[in-house]
């Protein structure tokens, strides 16, 4: 049964749905516990994943943008293409799903380089967005975003602004904006409050949070900041039933595990409840 269509009473504004198409093994914060030797022996779960998303999208009639691995494009490319084939924008979440903060220039510039040609040649399209793995993108390393600029990209969205332990720029601007080196920053969403800026665009956070703060939280962007919205999730948030991996710490387990069951029926709400489009149609939209 196909959901009603909603009308967004009294929100107008397109926001930007994106989604981190990664394997629940390849998140930066389980590096320490699955070395990358073990990325090709794991259950992978991406594939059966990424096509729930894609009929729940088709359910809702909303085409999003999808950060996807140079290493997962290369295994599933059946998988890339039916994201492509399905009207979402494909664009690149890097090869290797390594921090930029922890490479040097030459390797992080060779990394997203090798993604955009591996993506383009699965895809068939023009790969125009980056998202750096895990944000990690700050005051330190800003010449990342001359290599993203370099290798051919349009528009980077990879600076969550929040104080985090593993992100890179808490201060930094919270919309859209141009860098030095003349590429274009959509950071994704935060919401201002007592003079922080405090998490609203997914992320743990929107697992942790009851949905209806997540709700007040996004509107009041656009009916106060009057700026659309970019939210982002994984493959992997939604697959309750993932192997379980047993040795991460109390932290680490509780920020991956925690309400993967209720993580669905949260996504179909928020689809209900704004108008989401693509990122590069969002820019569009808005330039
Ligand atoms: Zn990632």
């Amino acid at each position: 049964m196909r959901a009603p269509v909603p009308t967004h009473p009294g929100i107008a504004m397109r926001n930007a749905l994106t989604i981190d198409v990664e394997d629940y093994f390849q998140v930066s914060a389980l590096t320490p516990y699955i070395p990358r030797s073990e990325w090709d022996v794991r259950e992978s779960r991406v594939e059966m994943n990424v096509e729930r998303i894609l009929l729940m999208l088709d359910d809702y009639g909303v085409h999003a943008t999808f950060f996807t691995l140079g290493w997962i494009s290369e295994r599933y490319p059946q998988l890339v293409r039916r994201i492509v084939d399905n009207g979402h924008e494909l664009a690149s979440h890097g090869y290797a799903h390594k921090r930029a903060s922890e490479q040097s220039p030459e390797a992080f510039f060779a990394d997203i380089q090798l993604a955009k040609i591996v993506l383009e040649d699965v895809g068939g399209v023009e790969i125009r967005g980056y998202r750096a793995p895990s944000f990690s993108i700050g005051h330190a390393n800003r010449w990342a975003f001359d290599c993203v600029e370099r290798a051919g990209y349009s528009y980077s969205s990879s600076i969550y602004p929040i104080r985090h332990d593993h992100y890179g720029m808490p201060d930094g601007p919270r919309f859209a904006h141009g860098t030095r080196d003349g590429l274009l920053e959509v950071p994704v969403t935060t919401m201002r409050m007592f003079g922080r800026n405090w998490p609203a665009g997914g992320g743990g956070y929107f697992r942790l949070m009851p949905y209806a703060v997540s709700r007040w939280l996004l509107q009041r962007v656009n009916r106060v900041d009057k700026q659309p919205v970019i939210f982002y999730f994984h493959p992997w948030e939604i697959d309750a039933a993932q192997p379980r991996v047993l040795s991460l710490d109390a932290k680490t387990r509780f920020r991956h595990y925690l309400n993967l069951h209720r993580m669905e029926r949260r996504l179909r709400q928020l689809l209900f409840d704004f108008e989401w489009g693509r990122m590069d149609e969002m820019l569009l939209e808005s330039t």
